[in-house]
């Protein structure tokens, strides 16, 4: 028997998977083959949630096609308008789990964040999502699905077409490679978003980073430095006991030496933490050797710490070090931080249907 549980996820599986699949499925139901191209149409090209929506196809076929087939499409719980344009949607997903993705418009360019796990396993502690712990692992439907998502929305609501994605939502990226892998794919392959568009952040998953570096398609990384040196960054990134700094440079060295691939380095700046003149120096000779590019992050508050932002001060104090040496640094402004949408700030807070989360100070 078919269930939803064994039912493919046309949304989540690889176009040549995908195309193979319709291909055998089709066939086998006495359908003319153009029938697969205009299925994957509806699929890549025009945001279609179910086969309901695909009218140029017989209803019989429709039927069929919502019989044996998943086409992840999770409910919008809650969207969330910043006064400076930027959006945060909330998912929920068919198990009940939420999960956000937020659309950043800028004069040049609209990017979506994206989640890719259920909460966070990382517990870094300056990020509300780790704090509020680990859900589950989202399939690649689930993440390619917040990308139909938004966009469907952007178009609707006069944002345009998104030109790049970022994995910089919930969760980390590398810690989720059998869903994260199939979704790049898929997103590059299946919805043409180039490459070079899409940015996997990780706060330093080697062997991720190191399967990266292996890949053909040029997926841009970024990883969440957050700190030059062992000693501090462990202290904020329980992650760096599992995978210490001079192992984390190695791995991206690799990836550095693939060529063509431009590393991001963020850097979050907190006051009196992470800011200290000192550490700039320290920074500028950790990242030197890289053809990258650091963001300083101003730290955005997040419930329970007394933790702030660094200084304008500071902030300029460090671009200019990293200037200096030849580095190009930027200070990445907050953006939707009045719908905690900014970074670290995402945590899939509604107001009902769940227990607040609990964070304790530590
Ligand atoms: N797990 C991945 C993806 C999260 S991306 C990663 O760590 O890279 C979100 C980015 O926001 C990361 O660089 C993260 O370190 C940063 N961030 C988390 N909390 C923040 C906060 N409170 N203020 C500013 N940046 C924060």
């Amino acid at each position: 028997m078919i269930t939803a549980a064994t039912r493919p996820d046309l949304v989540g599986l690889v176009p040549e998977e995908a195309e193979a699949t319709l291909r055998t499925f089709l066939g086998e139901r006495g359908h003319p083959s153009y029938r697969v191209a205009q299925v994957l149409t509806w699929v890549y090209d025009q945001d279609s949630l179910s086969p309901g929506e695909m009218s140029n196809l017989p209803r019989a076929l429709r039927d069929q096609l919502a019989e044996a087939f998943q086409f992840t499409a999770p409910e919008v719980a809650k969207i969330s308008r910043s006064v400076d344009g930027t959006t945060k949607q909330l998912w929920r997903l068919p198990d009940g789990e939420l999960i956000e993705s937020v659309l950043i418009p800028t004069s040049s360019r609209l990017t979506l964040c994206i989640s890719s796990q259920a909460g966070c396993a990382m517990a870094c502690s300056f990020c509300a999502t780790g704090w509020a712990g680990y859900r589950r692992q989202l399939s690649p439907g689930e993440i390619v699905a917040q990308y139909r998502g938004a966009r469907r929305w952007a178009r609707e609501n006069g944002y345009g077409e998104i030109s790049n994605i970022v994995f910089m939502g919930m969760g980390e990226p590398l810690m989720n490679p059998k869903a994260l892998f199939p979704a790049l794919t898929i997103l590059s392959r299946g919805y043409r978003v180039g490459a070079r568009r899409i940015t996997v952040s990780t706060v330093g998953v080697v062997p991720g980073i190191l399967r990266m570096a292996e890949m053909p398609e040029q997926f841009r990384l970024a990883v969440s430095l957050h700190a030059p040196n062992h000693e501090l960054r462990q202290q904020l990134i329980p992650l760096e006991k599992k995978y210490p700094l001079p192992e984390l440079l190695d791995a991206l060295r690799r990836f550095d030496h693939a060529g063509g691939k431009r590393i991001t380095f963020e850097y979050v700046m907190i006051d009196g933490v992470t800011d200290a003149p000192e550490l700039a120096d320290e920074l500028a000779s950790v990242v030197g050797e890289f053809t990258a590019f650091v963001n300083l992050i101003p730290f955005n508050p997040i419930p329970g710490t007394e933790w702030r932002p660094s200084s304008r001060a500071r902030l300029s104090y460090f671009v200019q070090q990293l200037q200096a040496r030849g580095i190009s640094a930027f200070v990445r402004e907050s953006r939707g931080s009045d719908i905690a949408a900014a970074c670290g700030q995402l945590r899939a807070e509604v107001t009902q249907g769940r227990k607040p989360v609990q964070i304790s100070a530590r």
